[in-house]
């Protein structure tokens, strides 16, 4: 295993384990990681203590569930030899960064962080008036820190949470002398991806398309989505710019299919279940090799398990280098040191 060299910027960047991925996280965030390893010094981390920030009740699932991410993150192509793949809550200076840093973070900064107040008001069926949750940003914070990170990719909604990252690091450069980088944000481009029902993929809604669903249920999937409201009859046109199945096509298809469906459905020349049908081979076609790579894992999870491990072991040197330069900046270094002052 090369290690990376030190001219390329470090990036870091991490997915809650919800459970198996969709093609909303594959768009959003996956498929763009894919595509940096051999740019940048990767970490990508299955952060299981923030699916703790919300779901605290019941954390029977959190390990079955970071391993499933795992098994997505590898079949879509992260790939170790490239990247530092691990489980945040293995690396246990996350959690000291995150004390360390709640000691100097003003309460206001996590209050006024726009997906905490969302959050708070949607999800109503769990008390969510914790600790863990407002500090959440923290969390992520202490994630990108405690690697130093340069590079942070995220969607336009997650964008404040680097914000508060670097207005935390330099309040801690500020108080202790100079330690972290203000980490940059890397925008995704944000593909338009809707769900079954016409609204944003999402697990939440139950309308997604999971990278490991088998041919047969993408198919069936295809055939219940919402298309164009005012396509009532095969002899109205219809438009694929305010159809979700167009949305999709313009996605995952080639430019002839785009074409085709554009003057098709404009012309009523096409009916909508031919439509759906190209959509799905699209789908099919990309998820295909996914899922052969996904099997191996899938047979042996162990193999999945020692790889986030192995990447576990190279972030945490990475992150207690951090936490000596952090504790020697804050005079509380390790290390024996006489006292300054002495008695007669
Ligand atoms: S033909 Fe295709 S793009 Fe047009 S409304 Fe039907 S599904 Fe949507």
């Amino acid at each position: 295993m090369n290690p990376a060299p030190k001219t390329r910027k470090r990036v870091l960047s991490g997915m809650r384990p919800t459970g198996k991925l969709h093609l909303g996280n594959f768009v959003g965030a996956l498929q763009n990681w894919v595509g940096m390893q051999d740019k940048y010094e990767c970490y990508f981390c299955v952060v299981d203590w923030h699916a703790l920030t919300t779901d605290y009740a019941d954390t029977s699932k959190v390990k079955e569930n970071s391993l499933e991410v795992a098994f997505d993150w590898l079949a879509a192509g992260l790939d170790p030899e490239k990247s530092v793949i691990f489980m945040q809550s293995h690396v246990p200076a996350h959690a000291e960064l995150h004390l360390l840093l709640s000691m100097i973070t003003p309460l206001g900064w996590l209050e006024r962080v726009p997906t905490y107040k969302e959050q708070k008001e949607n999800i109503q069926d769990k008390d969510l008036g914790t600790y863990g949750f407002l500090g959440y940003p923290l969390l992520m914070a202490s994630d990108i820190l405690v690697y130093k990170g340069e590079v942070v990719p995220v969607g336009e909604d997650q964008a404040a949470h680097v914000e508060i990252t670097r207005e935390i690091a330099r309040r801690f450069n500020g108080f202790y002398g100079p330690v972290f980088p203000e980490p940059q944000t890397l925008l995704t481009p944000a593909a338009k991806l809707p769900g079954t029902d016409g609204r944003k993929m999402s697990k939440s809604y139950g309308n997604t398309i999971q990278l490991a669903d088998p041919e047969p249920v993408v198919r069936q999937k295809l055939k219940t989505m919402v298309t164009d409201p005012a396509r009532v009859r095969r002899t109205d046109p219809g438009n694929p710019d305010v159809c979700p199945v167009g949305d999709l096509h313009k996605i995952f298809s080639s430019k002839e299919t785009i074409a085709k469906v554009d003057a098709g459905c404009r012309s009523a020349g096409i009916g909508c279940i031919e439509c759906k049908s190209w959509a799905a081979d699209a789908l099919v076609q990309l998820l295909n090799p996914i899922q052969e790579r996904r099997k191996k894992f899938e047979e042996n999870p162990r193999l999945a398990w020692d790889i986030l491990e192995a990447g576990t072991e190279r972030a945490r040197k990475a992150a207690d280098q951090t936490m000596v330069d952090v504790r020697a900046a804050m005079g509380m270094s390790l290390e024996y040191e006489a006292p300054k002052v002495t008695t007669k």
